[in-house]
């Protein structure tokens, strides 16, 4: 007979978690003030303004950088890295399955073809030793995503690229902060893209920023260009360059405004969520039939989700079935993270960008067929998604794992 305690709050018992997460406020006065001044200026335009250069002048520092350009999104952060790298029609660019859409988006939009490399089973990033089986004569770059605040593991894949002659962008729009052998996430690669939507570790509402790593002078100019219509603002007098074609990823001063408070911040917000993270691994690391994210050697992650793996076998229950045990017990957790690998979805399975088009796939002789990244696959089907929030308390998280234990106690196969 079970006791009281032990009965899951799905089948009836008390719940874990009785009282609510910590909360707070993200923008205050820091931002108002900004924001205020960004309108005195009487101009909202980046170029004529102080704030969006203000934003990038505190992001070079904090990251040690000399050069960055702004952007209206993440996705347009990436698209404009891709563009600086000149990829183009027919270029091949090796990423990951398990990912926002906005990474590969922009790849099509310069009609080069996104390839899909497999992960590893414990980081959930790219597996170099996969990425290396992917390189075609078309291979373009590797767009290299950390992903949840991980880092990937980026030697390897740097040693690849530069053999090979890639390029590599990095996607770090869920990754602040985050660290590889002590290098910052962000400047290993030829680029560093980030995101600051609502939904990320710092938001200007929508945002993002390029890191330019090369630290030449054409190079920044390329990648400022290619956010602003090929308009080349850098070298005094204004240049329309029509050569090629380049979209408008401008970030206004506005964005710029929040992004300045929003920076200083940051550095709080990703203590907090290493803590936790770390938190949570160290709790449940003992428990029977988990398998805790794993950060690469001498890494830190900055935690902006927590992902954890269920050896689904050693269950009596279902991977959904603990999932909702889980909620039952007051924990808003979530099954896997986005519904399939992204070469599972349609876009991808009818090779359709475009209606009524397979271009630019037809130019690739790329396969999106089931399987093709097995780990990837697996990671999706058997995993749980914990949310992480800096305004958690260490007592949130210590309930979170006292419920994970509760649940995996009970549906444990003797
Ligand atoms: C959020 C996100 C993006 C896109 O950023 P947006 O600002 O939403 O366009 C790209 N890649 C990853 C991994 C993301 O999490």
């Amino acid at each position: 007979m079970k006791t009281e305690t032990e009965r899951l709050a799905i089948h009836g018992g008390t719940p874990i978690k009785g009282t609510p997460f910590g909360t707070g406020r993200r923008f205050g006065l820091e931002e108002a003030r900004e924001v205020l001044e960004a309108l005195e200026q009487d101009t909202l335009f980046y170029h004529a303004g102080t704030k969006v250069k203000g934003f990038l002048e505190r992001f070079n520092h904090l990251y040690g950088i000399s050069h960055s350009v702004a952007a209206s999104s993440g996705t347009a952060a990436i698209h404009v890295a891709l563009g600086a790298a000149s990829v183009s029609v027919g270029d091949e660019v090796i990423t990951s399955p398990i990912t926002d859409q906005g990474t590969v988006i922009g790849i099509l939009y310069q009609n080069a073809v996104p390839v899909f490399a497999d992960l590893d089973p414990r980081t959930y990033n790219l597996d170099p030793a996969s990425v290396a089986k992917r390189i075609t004569p078309r291979t373009k770059a590797i767009l290299v995503v950390h992903l949840a605040g991980t880092p990937a593991n980026m030697d390897p894949i740097l040693q690849l690229a530069k053999q090979n002659g890639l390029k590599v962008i990095e996607d770090c729009a869920q990754s602040w902060q985050a660290r590889y052998r002590g290098r910052l996430v962000g400047t290993m690669g030829d680029y560093g893209c980030f995101s600051t939507n609502d939904f990320k570790h710092i938001s200007t509402g929508d945002g993002g920023i390029v890191a330019v790593n090369s630290g030449d002078e054409a190079d920044y100019r390329a990648v400022h260009a290619f956010a602003d219509k090929n308009y080349q603002r850098l070298a005094g007098e204004v240049f329309r360059d029509l050569s090629t074609l380049a979209p408008n990823y401008r970030m206004t001063e506005l964005q710029g405004a929040v992004g300045i408070a929003q920076l200083e911040k940051l550095p709080g917000i990703c203590r907090r969520r290493r803590e936790h993270g770390e938190r949570l691994t160290d709790g449940l690391r003992e428990i029977p039939g988990l398998r805790v994210p794993q950060v690469p050697e001498g890494g830190e992650s900055t935690w902006w989700f927590y992902l954890f793996r269920l050896e689904t076998g050693r269950f009596t229950c279902s991977r959904d079935t603990f999932s909702a045990a889980l909620q039952a017990e007051g924990i808003p957790c979530a099954p896997g993270y986005i519904p399939r690998v992204l070469y599972k979805q349609d876009l991808f399975q009818k090779k359709q960008a475009y209606p009524g088009s397979s271009f630019p796939f037809s130019l690739s002789e790329v396969s999106y067929a089931d399987g093709l990244c097995p780990e990837a696959e697996a990671i999706l089907a058997d995993s749980i998604r914990l949310p992480i929030s800096e305004f958690f308390t260490d007592e949130d998280i210590d309930q979170m794992v006292a419920a994970v234990r509760k649940v995996a106690r009970h549906f444990i196969a003797e």
